[in-house]
């Protein structure tokens, strides 16, 4: 149980940009962003049918931060991640989020809500605008190894959207 949030070093900045036109807005959420059209939906998907999801999107609307969510690998089998690489891009702070292309449906919104609740933790920190203060940060709070990290908030977080997304589902 558990995704984790993965430290590539500072370098895989350089490799992100490309993705960053392909987003696509979600609904109702201007700082939450999806590469595709499938994670757009899974994004309002989950905004609808779960109540702890539209707090996350509340809280990071509340932030500088904008995150984009892509499909990709996290390596080691993780299937999801928040990446480390934070970087500014004016006044906000652009954080990524990678999800397994073969996550769908249910699984795909529990996934994102987990790295979504990860990328609340590093946004509610203003001191941490690059790469080295996330990684200090979470070495701090939350070191597994020297690659992975994980916090009990994110693991609740992730238990109480699929327990919202199953009850949505029993109710129709
Ligand atoms: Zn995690």
């Amino acid at each position: 149980m558990g995704r984790l949030v993965a430290w590539f070093g500072s370098t895989l900045v350089l490799a992100l940009p490309s993705w960053i036109f392909a987003e696509t807005q979600v609904q109702g959420s201007p700082r939450v962003r999806g590469s595709s059209p499938a994670i757009s939906q899974a994004i309002e998907q989950a905004f609808e049918r779960s109540p702890t999801f539209r707090e996350l999107l509340a809280a990071i609307e509340g932030t500088d931060g904008i995150v984009y969510v892509h499909h990709g690998e996290c390596g080691r089998n993780v299937l999801a991640c928040l990446l480390l690489t934070v970087t500014q891009a004016g006044p906000n702070r652009i954080l990524h989020i990678r999800v397994d292309p073969r996550r769908r449906g249910h699984d795909l919104m529990v996934d994102i809500g987990h790295e979504l609740r990860h990328a609340v933790e590093l946004l509610n920190e203003p001191g941490i605008v690059d790469s080295n203060a996330a990684h200090n940060f979470y070495q701090r709070s939350a070191a597994i190894d020297r690659y992975y990290f994980e916090t009990q908030e994110a693991i609740e977080t992730e238990l109480k959207i699929d327990k919202e997304l199953r009850q949505w589902k029993k109710q129709r």
